[in-house]
């Protein structure tokens, strides 16, 4: 068997027919799962992915895809997809924002009253007008896709609040994230049994003293939304490489987790769009 020497995390928000930023539409969601699943691709769990970080031998063609916030797109677009091609997803949930209630219908269900379909921008303001459960998952429905297979859950905070904004001192910030950090264990241990060391960053925002206190929460694995960097054996579980995935057919994609991988290819594009931003960046 060929084995990986570096593993492509992918990262989605939503799988929706509402136009807006961060979605992939669902048909360009099935052309690129199907197509991983055609080219002989494997969907790792979070677990099997940290046995490879930890060298344990992963077949070359493996992928982890990963979903932030946990949209109820999820459910009603993302989920029978993947259930349709025995393919497995990541998602880290905003505890704090998951509802109460009975399952709604999805997609892979005929002739299905579907829940209206709401970009990113309405989502959000759903949120901030504190009506989340129009636009974000019940426990639920975390619940039937655990138990079908499609999706595992992960902390992505209990609130998703960038507290390094909050104007507050220092010391008031990192107590704040250590709290929101401990509610989201208690919520994913209470809801779901289990709460484990993946974590992901509210808006890819970390630094060092960050790292600290979601290591001193009983977090290992630190998912970023950093894209140019491989995801090799022996890499820092603390900084996870992710690529945004885009609305675009798969030919996009493998191309993408091509140049992501190759050993050769892989570091010199990395570099090269480093690179490229720095001078954006200076300009
Ligand atoms: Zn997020």
């Amino acid at each position: 068997m060929k084995l990986a020497h570096c593993i492509p995390v992918l990262m989605y928000h939503h799988v929706s027919p509402a136009d807006g930023s961060l979605t992939t539409s669902p048909a360009n969601f099935e052309s690129q799962i199907s197509g991983l699943a055609r080219c002989g691709y494997h969907s790792l769990t979070a677990a099997e992915f940290a046995d490879f970080l930890e060298g344990k031998p992963t077949p070359a063609k493996s992928v982890l895809i990963t979903f932030d916030d946990g949209y109820l797109d999820n459910w009603v677009y993302a989920h029978p997809i993947l259930q349709k091609y025995s393919m497995h997803a990541v998602l880290f949930v905003i505890t704090g924002l998951m509802g109460e209630g009975p399952v709604r219908p999805h997609s892979g269900q005929a002739e299905a009253v579907l829940p209206e379909a709401r970009g990113h921008l309405e989502c959000k303001a759903l949120v901030s007008t504190g009506s989340p459960d129009a636009a974000m998952l019940r426990w639920t429905e975390v619940q039937a896709m655990q138990e079908v297979g499609t999706f595992e859950f992960h902390s992505h905070t209990h609130t998703h609040n960038r507290w390094d904004l909050t104007g507050e001192a220092r010391e008031v910030c990192l107590k704040n994230l250590a709290q929101d950090l401990a509610d989201s264990r208690a919520a994913l241990l209470e809801n779901l049994g289990a709460v484990s060391a993946h974590f992901c960053w509210p808006q890819g925002y970390f630094d060092t003293d960050y790292v600290v206190a979601a290591q001193t929460a009983g977090f290992k694995y630190l998912y970023t939304t950093a894209a140019h960097g491989q995801n090799l054996v022996g890499s820092s579980p603390a900084h996870i490489y992710r690529i945004a995935v885009r609305n675009r057919a798969y030919r996009w994609l493998l191309m993408r987790a091509w140049f992501a991988t190759h050993p050769i290819v892989g570091p010199i594009y990395n570099k090269w769009k480093l690179w490229k931003r720095s001078l954006r960046d200076k300009a």
